[in-house]
Order: structure tokens, then sequence, then C-alpha cells
């Protein structure tokens, strides 16, 4: 059975014996062998399956942290600025609490299944006629006034739960991967796993990708109107920035961008020869090695393994999966018109 992520790395932890654990059974995700990437790219590439946590993405790695001990200090209500899913995971944690949950999103620009998750568990969700960077301002200004614990990944906790993605790579390869690949949006994550790694006394190549349209930390400074289809890091202020250039920088890897075009091609890629379907966000990280090679910046070896954390599960986005397929094909009950349907050639 799978054990919650705070029990299994309690020692690695800051949680006191007598805090509660606030838990969905998040984590012990599944590491896939991904043979086609595998051959396309000239190395062994393996997938951290994050879209298999209980509300589809690696945020709740963090959230069981961060939501634990805002309980442990009493907080009756959490609050957050999300592109998506830290809404759905905040808003589902809060239920497990029985805390309120608010969250806010900017308007227009969150997939439809993470909307729908954060509604249907009950948190106050408020759609803010602004970007994730304006709502981050907001939620700040709210936390600092009002009794409500902010659960961003500027909390410290998400990140100590996050963590725990690089423990069970190192567990489950009997040591850490040659290389880590990884989407970049407000880089909470990347700075999460090198804390990982460099604890168990580890430090593989961070390979981070960004969305060409979203990429503050490849082009050196701030985007004031981040654009992009992978809406996860649609992100132009990320909050850990600095400490995720040192982390690059310390791992001997790189940060680099890859346009919407290269996205959707990786996206379409893993869900039609590897069977794994995951949000445009999280194919990021594959289209990195696609595009830009397994060659490290520094003068470190070449990777012989690399583990692609896929971020988040691509049910969450039933959109842009079906504007990214060829359509369904229409078709009536006569057989000679389905046998063509099934065996013929596509129509145009
Ligand atoms: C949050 C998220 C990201 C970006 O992670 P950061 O910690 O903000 O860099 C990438 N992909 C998905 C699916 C996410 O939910």
């Amino acid at each position: 059975m799978i054990r919650p992520l705070i029990e299994r790395y309690r020692e690695y932890l800051p949680i006191e014996p007598g805090d509660p654990v606030v838990s969905i059974n998040e984590g012990s995700t599944p590491l896939i062998e991904a043979p086609a990437v595998s051959e396309r790219v000239g190395a062994r590439v393996l997938l951290k399956f994050e879209g298999l946590n209980p509300t589809g993405s690696f945020k709740d790695r963090g959230m069981t942290m961060a939501v634990s001990k805002a309980k442990a200090r009493g907080a009756q209500a959490v609050i957050c600025a999300s592109t998506g899913n830290t809404a759905a995971s905040a808003a589902a944690y809060a239920a497990r609490a029985g805390m309120r949950g608010a969250v806010i999103v900017p308007q227009g620009n969150i997939a439809v299944g993470k909307l729908a998750q954060s509604l249907i568990y009950g948190a106050r969700v408020i759609s803010l006629d602004g970007n994730f960077d304006d709502a981050l301002v907001i939620v700040r200004h709210l936390a600092d006034n009002f009794p409500i614990e902010l659960v961003n990944s500027v909390n410290p906790y998400r990140i100590e739960g996050q963590k725990t993605g690089a423990f069970e790579l190192i567990e489950e390869l009997d040591g850490p991967p040659d290389a880590l690949a990884i989407p970049v949006g407000n880089a909470g994550n990347v700075t999460a796993y090198w804390k990982g790694f460099t604890e168990w006394d580890t430090s593989p190549l961070l390979y981070g990708a960004q969305a060409a349209g979203a990429a503050p930390l490849v082009i050196g400074e701030p985007v004031e109107r981040p654009e992009t289809i992978a809406s996860a890091i649609r992100i132009g202020k990320p909050a850990r920035g600095d400490e995720a250039l040192t982390a690059f920088d310390e791992s001997g890897g790189r940060v680099r961008s890859v346009t919407d075009e290269e996205i959707l091609e990786a996206y379409a890629f893993l869900a039609s020869r590897e069977g794994v379907f995951c949000e445009p966000s999280s194919a990021a990280s594959v289209a990195g090695l696609f595009v830009h090679g397994i060659e490290p910046d520094s003068d470190a070896p070449t990777p012989e393994t690399i583990v692609c954390v896929l971020t988040g599960n691509g049910l969450k986005d039933p959109d842009t999966a079906l504007a990214a397929s060829e359509g369904v094909i229409e078709c009536s009950t006569d057989l000679s018109e389905v046998e063509e349907a099934v065996f013929g050639d596509r129509p145009a």
C-alpha cells in the first residue's frame, strides 16, 4: 500500500511528532521506461509520472506538507494564486483537513479540468482579471493582513514536500540519474528537486525547460506578458528564479526554451508512442531534450540515464488534446462505411 509521503520520508521533513498529517496518499509515483524517447535522444530516458498523484500533479507533494503545517498552527483557511494545479491541490487538501480554501486564478487562462477540480473540492474560486504574477502579489497581501495561510511555493513547506521526488528517484535507480529534465514555471519544483538531491549528497545535471513566450530565466529578465499554450508554466516573474539559476549552475546543467510547437510535438509523441498522456507543460521537459540534445553546457560527461519529470496529467486539459489531434470520424451504421472508416485512408 502507498504510504503518505510524510510517513515515508518523515525523518527528512520538518514535521513534529504531534503534527497532524493531512494526506491523500500522494507521492510514490511510477518511474516509466521510455524506449521511443530514448531511441530519439540517444540515452536511456525514464518518465517520472507525477500526473498520477491524487489530484493529478506534483503539487500534492508540497501541499500535504503545507496544509499539515497550517493545520498544526491552527489555521482555519488556506489561499493561493495558481495557474490551476496548485489551486486544485490546495482545494483538495483543504477539504481533507476540514479547512476553507480560496484560490485565485488568472481569468480565461486555466485548463478546464483544473477549474472543475477546484470547484468540486469546495474551494472558493476567484477568477482574476490579470495574470499569475498579479495574482501572487494579491494573495501575498491577503496572507499578510488576514488569518489565512499562504500555500504558494513561496511557502517553505511546499519545497520540503516536493524534494521527496528526488528521494524516490535515488531509491528507485539505486542512485541519482545522470540528468533530470524538468519544466520551469515559478521555479519551485526545480529548486525542490535540487534540495532533495543535495541533501542526499547527489548532484545530477539539471536540464530546465521554459516555454519560449515565458522564458525569463533564459533571457535573463522578467517577462511582462508571458504567453504559451503550456498554461502551468505561463509565468513571467518566477518567485524562485534566483535559486533555480544557482541550482542549474551548480549542477553543471542548463535552462533552455522551447516553442509551443515543439512542446505540442513532444506532448503528442509521448501519448502516441509511449502511451503516456501528460500536460503540455510537462512535455516541455522532453521537448528540451528533442530540441537541444543531451549535451550539458559544462564539461561534465554526456548523461547516459535521464529522468524527465512529467509534472501533470493530460486529462486536466482535454481542450488542448482535442485541438492537437485528428478529429473523430463521423459514420453511419452502414457496414462498408464503417470498414472504410477503420481500415481506409483518413479522410482529409
Ligand atoms: C506547477 C507546474 C509546473 C511548474 O512548476 P514550478 O514549480 O512552478 O516551476 C509545471 N508543470 C505543471 C503541470 C505544473 O502544475
